[in-house]
């Protein structure tokens, strides 16, 4: 008699569960396979699909000029679904452990991974990216979701952080210290770029989430299409707790005017609006914590010794194309400026020039391209405005041509043809240090000393990144000393390392992203050192008795260096 009714209500559970699942197959069917043209981008909010009022903004891609989806957020209650985020999904995620959040992270990673062919085919249509760029962006996702599963396994069963030793503050051990780091109770708060829908939202959401902090994300409009999609795939499996991700797709509205003390706000995006975010009167009100990543004019220096065709010399010729053309050059860490000795440049720009010519520039589609558009024709004409101060002072070694024609993309007018200038004005240039060009363009800037070639990656005014190509250990350690204040990365290549380098414009979510100055301040990723952001140091002055109880559920928060 027992085991029938326990039998009965295990093919209950089984039908509830094919019922939902069936449920959700359906509702996703409606959201993003609906019947309306073009597809509207649902938010989801409070663990519902809500769509936004008119008017709506409208997503293209960028070489048929189609319009693939519209977005709205207008009418959400951001209010509550922070709220919501916070109190329903933030209490969920802490009753889990590190090692159990780290374990829905792999199973996040796992399902991105069977459904990679289509965000490769939003990622062409959406964003114009050819198969090397989905990829950089879709596999980069991925790749950091699993490096933050794998590491947050070996957290284990903790709920916080232990930091440092116990601190005897009194003359016996009764009364002592000790340093804890605490996961946030309040909302992680995402406003991203356009760049990287994919990676930009997961290479914060998976520090977030393993730190038992919910998610809530506002993608940029024009290309959020990909980023929503992820969000329902990881709805619809149901691996995370309701209001452990939310998603807003449209203007970011009023969504700073409810930030509170707990929640932490991620910015990614350009300087202007950084600096608006940073000065959101609640924001500063409330003293909520702000990571910015902003834009950047990076630099590749060549030292000295890099005569032509010494193999330093020809990695940064391979590096710079490979800058200027992945993504078309629409990439926070993309190289925008090449310091090299003054004797070496002009080799170096044909160098450089050769390995552009053998890029096709077009539609995404013919499998010949190698570099696709810019995201719209918006960027298209800000990369060109940006270009034409930067030719006022500059010299057009490769591209520059506003009327080329691009492979199988006519009436297509989110193009620009990959472009490199020379600079021979050093410190004294006015725009070539200051302004990103966010596409496929990059500048060669002749120094005359070691001390002139630190100064000008100065004048960046701090980047997300430089690398230096040397065999001289002398010059690359004065270098790195020199700029490193100014700089989250720093990448040396020598003729040891060769081509085993991770590259200029990678970010590897083991190490640090993040730059001083105009790169905006911020810190993310660096393996386990990312959650730090997501939690609260705090000490702890009591009794030995409660101090020790107290370790017994923590673990040392020296994992966050390893
Ligand atoms: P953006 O125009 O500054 O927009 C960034 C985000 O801010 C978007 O989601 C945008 O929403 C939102 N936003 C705009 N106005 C806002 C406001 N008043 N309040 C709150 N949010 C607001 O930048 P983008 O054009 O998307 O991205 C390109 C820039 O990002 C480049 O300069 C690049 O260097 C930088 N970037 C930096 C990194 C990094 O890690 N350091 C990475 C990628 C890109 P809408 O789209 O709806 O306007």
């Amino acid at each position: 008699m027992q085991k029938s009714i326990i039998v009965l209500d295990m093919v209950n559970y089984i039908s509830n569960i094919l019922l939902i699942r069936a449920c959700n197959m359906y509702k996703r069917a409606a959201l993003l396979n609906t019947k309306e043209f073009p597809l509207k981008l649902a938010n989801y909010i409070c663990s519902r699909w809500q769509n936004g009022s008119a008017p709506d903004i409208a997503l293209t891609d960028p070489v048929t000029n189609e319009i693939l989806a519209t977005a709205s957020s207008n009418g959400i209650d951001i209010a509550s679904g922070l709220n919501y985020a916070r109190t329903v999904g933030g209490t969920a995620l802490r009753t889990l452990s590190y090692a159990e959040r780290a374990e829905l992270l792999g199973r996040i990673a796992e399902l991105f991974a069977t459904k990679r062919g289509e965000y490769f085919d939003i990622s062409q249509k959406n964003s114009g990216a050819t198969e090397g760029d989905a990829s950089f962006d879709v596999d980069g996702a991925i790749y950091t979701i699993k490096t933050f599963a794998r590491a947050g396994k070996t957290l284990g069963n903790a709920r916080y952080l232990i930091d440092g030793a116990t601190i005897p503050l009194a003359k016996t051990d009764v009364f002592q210290g000790q340093h804890y780091m605490v996961p946030l109770s309040g909302a992680a708060i995402f406003i991203n770029a356009f760049n990287f829908p994919a990676w930009g939202l997961w290479e914060k959401a998976a520090p977030a989430l393993l730190a038992g902090m919910p998610v809530f994300v506002k993608p940029a409009t024009p290309t959020a299409w990909l980023a929503q999609r992820m969000v329902a795939d990881v709805v619809e499996a149901g691996i995370l707790p309701p209001g452990a991700l939310s998603i807003i797709c449209g203007s970011a509205r009023d969504v700073l005017d409810h930030v509170q003390e707990c929640d932490v706000v991620s910015f990614t995006g350009s300087a202007g609006v950084a600096a608006h975010v940073r000065a959101h009167p609640v924001v500063i009100a409330n003293s909520v914590r702000v990571n910015i990543e902003a834009d950047s004019v990076n630099s590749a220096i060549l030292g000295p010794d890099g005569t032509q065709d010494t193999p330093v010399f020809n990695l940064l010729v391979k590096e710079v194309v490979r800058e200027m053309t992945i993504k078309t050059g629409q990439k926070c860490t993309a190289i925008r400026r090449i310091m090299v000795p003054k004797a070496i440049a002009t080799r170096l720009g044909e160098a450089i020039a050769a390995g552009l010519a053998d890029y096709t520039v077009g539609n995404p589609r013919n499998p010949a391209v190698r570099v696709g558009p810019l995201v719209s024709t918006t960027q298209r004409d800000d990369a060109l405005a940006g270009l034409a101060r930067l030719k006022s002072e500059c010299t057009v070694l490769f591209g520059g041509d506003s009327n080329f024609m691009s492979v199988d993309a006519e009436g297509s007018t989110a193009f620009l043809q990959p472009t490199l200038l020379y600079c021979d004005r050093g410190l004294a240039a006015e725009h070539v240090h200051d302004i990103e060009v966010f596409g496929p363009v990059a500048t060669i800037v002749p120094y005359t000393d070691t001390a002139e070639a630190i100064a000008i990656i100065r004048r960046g005014k701090g980047s997300l990144v430089a690398s230096v190509f040397s065999d001289d250990i002398d010059f690359t350690g004065t270098v790195t000393l020199g700029i490193a204040d100014l700089h989250g990365r720093i990448l040396v290549v020598d003729n040891a390392v060769g081509s085993g380098h991770t590259g200029h414009g990678n970010v590897v979510p083991t190490c640090l992203h993040g730059g001083g100055g105009r790169a905006g301040g911020g810190e993310e990723l660096g393996g386990l050192r990312g959650l730090a952001f997501y939690h609260r140091r705090m000490v702890l002055q009591g009794p030995k008795t409660l101090i020790d109880a107290f370790k017994a559920n923590g673990v040392d928060a020296v994992l966050l260096n390893a």
